[in-house]
């Protein structure tokens, strides 16, 4: 499936924990991008940025303006797969599994507190953690560390498209390596997820808008994007 020139995989959320388990069985490695809307209209004039979107193993359904867009456009996707939605079932998966998961990403203390929050929740996991403001100076030593923990499953919230790239630039440093955005800060309970409510109605964007007002300068895309996607219906 092709959004204003990004592929995405019309996988369901069930199928996609399917093919992560698949692939850590096999010894496999995998790179997944959730993809929202922000991250495809960025990607339209951005080579680079779509060379690692077009590389990727997965690139999921991340929002219901992914969904619509591909209603629009005269196809069906499944389901939405956000961030936060598949790395939950990875957490239940992983649980069973006795999986080895580090949080890299969000301020620090963050993903320690995610860490212990998580572990009581879901003692089978061996996590680890390290917070997402490093320098480029530290980075070696941070990369170091996650080699030495062995992760299956690396989840990198560093926020888009910074995350995606440096998943890219990091082959071999983890199973599974997935960018997750603002999962991390959810997890350690910093951040309230959308209640139900939001949830159901498709207007998590909208929670996350009167919650945090200065997401304003990065929503403004939206509107772009809505109408590049009009654009595209009707006039190509
Ligand atoms: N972040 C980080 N390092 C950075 C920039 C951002 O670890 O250099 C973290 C930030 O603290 C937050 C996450 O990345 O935890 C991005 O969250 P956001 O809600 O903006 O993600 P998105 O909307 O991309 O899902």
């Amino acid at each position: 499936m092709n959004i204003l020139g990004t592929r995405i995989d019309n996988i369901s959320l069930r199928d996609c924990l399917i093919r992560i388990s698949e692939a850590l069985a096999k010894g496999g490695e995998m790179r997944i991008v959730t993809a929202n809307p922000e991250l495809i209209y960025r990607a339209q004039n951005n080579r680079e940025l779509l060379k690692i979107l077009e590389s990727a193993d997965m690139v999921l359904p991340d929002g219901i303006g992914v969904v619509w867009a591909a209603k629009q456009l005269g196809q069906s996707l499944k389901e939405r797969v956000t961030g936060i939605d598949l790395t939950i079932k990875i957490l239940e998966e992983g649980d069973r599994r006795e999986w080895r998961i580090f949080m890299l990403g969000a301020k620090p203390g963050i993903a320690e507190k995610a860490v212990i929050k998580q572990s009581e929740e879901y003692p089978g996991i061996i996590f680890g953690a390290h917070h997402g403001y490093f320098t480029k100076d530290e980075e070696p030593s941070v990369v170091d560390k996650i080699k030495c923990f062995k992760p299956d499953i690396l989840l990198v919230g560093l926020g888009a498209p910074k995350q995606e790239i440096w998943n890219y630039r990091n082959e071999g440093i983890a199973k599974v390596r997935i960018g997750v955005g603002g999962t991390i800060d959810i997890l350690a309970g910093q951040v309230q997820r959308a209640s139900k409510f939001f949830q159901e109605h498709h207007l998590e964007w909208l929670y996350r808008l009167l919650k945090e007002p200065s997401r304003i300068s990065r929503q403004r895309i939206l509107p772009l994007y809505v109408m590049k996607v009009l654009q595209t219906k009707y006039f190509n």
